[in-house]
């Protein structure tokens, strides 16, 4: 049976040479089935389906390669403005571990589901996520259309603060290794679900929270399944002196000396290194990196929201670090995303010239694909996956079109967003998710909140309600006001 042809015409077509992306203007894309079949000028064949986007702007997918889709909603209005200077500001030792344990299956899954939409809202077609096991994500891949890099986190111990001032790590080797096992199982069951758009990557939590051992193995089982390797690394101050403490190194080199850090691992976050002004450690670092090939997932917004900038965005690129680009927390937008490793970057650099549009562009697309050993992903070419983001070109935000990855990078809003198209299926049109029912997602992720924050206080070390772990804005008043 012939397969259905869909032909785009649009005004622009942010395309791939074989090289690089460039511009094609008033031209045409085919797809069949999942795959691009033609990008150029004319198409010129008869086709079944014909979508107009002129006024448009035709773009690859974004790659977010490092999301918490189980829990990233529950970030919004809990986790800004409020840090532990004894943890130098990182939000992972107090009100991430409380909230962890204080949410419910219910919850994490309603999460999941809304993050699946919000990346697709965002024209984020692929993600990396690391997260706990859950039967639902095929069901909802299959609903809402997401392609998934699917990581089931697993760990040798767990930290927690006694009293706000320090950090502990309560171990239990067996429980990592069977959690590793159980990760692998889940991969191998998913490996032919779901026509291809959920595969898995082999995902240690964190560097501080696995044995060596752990991490070998790990690595191994990651060469044998052809898959990368994630693990959260240099994220923290707290973490960054705990290695130097125990191995007297610093985690990327530590994690190089184990043999661990090379072309298939993706290190989540590396932000605090040796030569950064945070740990005050001899540079070499980065070094290390670019030497081993790894690449970094960098989450410029969870950081810089608690005054913490990578230094810089530039200067991995330019030591020669695959650079891409996580949502992390929330908003789980790549649009952000790129928009904020710009940003930060020239600031750093006090160079309007470092990190252009292109970099961060790049970054989301041609070298998120690369850590995934896709050369079919994230660009407009002859044989690539059709997974494609219709922009408008003439809404407010957009006007006037010259440069459109500019356009993208610093005006575009989530509205801008017209259609998307995943695996040659439309998932998003005319700024709808197809697969989900948003306002009544938007309700039951409001319903979730509500429930969790007044379990909060069950889970802090010094049972602070939620309006001490994050002081409202302005208080809740409950009588007649006047302005005298
Ligand atoms: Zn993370």
């Amino acid at each position: 049976m012939a397969s259905a042809t869909t032909l785009i015409k649009a005004s622009y077509i942010i395309a791939f040479d074989g090289k690089q992306h460039c511009y094609l203007k008033d031209a045409e894309l085919a797809f069949q089935d999942d795959t691009i079949i033609y990008v150029g000028e004319k198409y010129g064949e008869p086709a079944e389906n014909t979508i107009d986007a002129y006024g448009k702007v035709l773009c690859p997918g974004f790659i977010s390669t490092h999301a918490h889709l189980f829990e990233s909603p529950m970030d919004r209005s809990f986790i800004e403005d409020k840090g532990n200077p004894r943890f130098y500001m990182s939000g992972l030792y107090e009100n991430l571990p409380a909230r962890g344990m204080a949410m419910d299956d219910e919850m994490r899954s309603v999460c999941l589901k809304y993050s699946l939409a919000e990346l697709l809202r965002s024209g984020t077609t692929t993600v990396v996520e690391l997260g706990p096991a859950c039967d639902e994500l095929a069901e909802y891949i299959s609903l809402l259309g997401n392609r998934v890099y699917f990581g089931p986190i697993y760990r040798s111990a767990r930290w927690y603060t006694p009293d706000g001032k320090q950090v502990l790590y309560e171990w239990a080797e067996d429980k990592g290794f069977k959690a590793m096992e159980q990760a692998l199982e889940f991969i191998k069951a998913h490996e032919n679900t779901c026509n291809g758009l959920l595969k898995g990557v082999i995902a240690p939590s964190q560097i501080d929270t696995c044995t060596p051992e752990l991490l070998k193995e790990s690595h191994k089982a990651a060469m044998e399944l052809g898959t990368p390797l994630t693990i959260h690394t240099s994220q923290a101050v707290v973490e960054f002196n705990e290695m130097l403490r125990r191995h007297g190194k610093t985690p990327v080199a530590w994690l190089n000396d184990l043999g661990c850090l090379d072309e298939n691992t993706l290190l989540g976050h590396a932000i605090i290194i040796g030569g950064s002004s945070w740990t005050n450690y001899p540079a070499g670092d980065l070094e290390i990196m670019a030497g081993s090939g790894c690449s970094v997932a960098h989450a410029p917004w969870v950081f810089a929201r608690r005054g913490i900038v990578m230094e810089s965005f530039h200067k991995y690129q330019k030591a020669g670090v695959n650079m891409t680009l996580g949502t992390d927390t929330c908003p789980q937008n790549m649009i952000q995303a790129m928009r904020w490793a710009s940003v930060l970057s020239k600031i750093m650099e006090r160079n309007t010239e470092s990190t252009t549009a292109a970099d961060v562009f790049n970054a989301a697309t041609l070298n998120a694909a690369r850590i995934l050993g896709r050369k079919d992903l994230g660009r407009l070419a002859t044989g690539a996956k059709a997974d494609i983001v219709i922009f408008s070109a003439d809404s407010t935000n957009m006007v006037p079109m010259r440069d459109p990855v500019k356009n993208i990078v610093y005006s575009a809003e989530m509205e801008d967003v017209e259609t998307v198209i995943v695996n040659g299926r439309t998932v998003v049109e005319g700024g709808r998710v197809l697969g989900a029912d948003i306002r009544e997602l938007n309700r039951r992720v409001q319903e979730a909140g509500e429930k969790l924050w007044p379990r909060l206080s069950n889970y802090d070390w010094a049972e602070r309600s939620v309006d001490e772990l994050s002081p409202p804005s302005f208080p809740y008043l409950n009588e007649r006001l006047e302005n005298p």
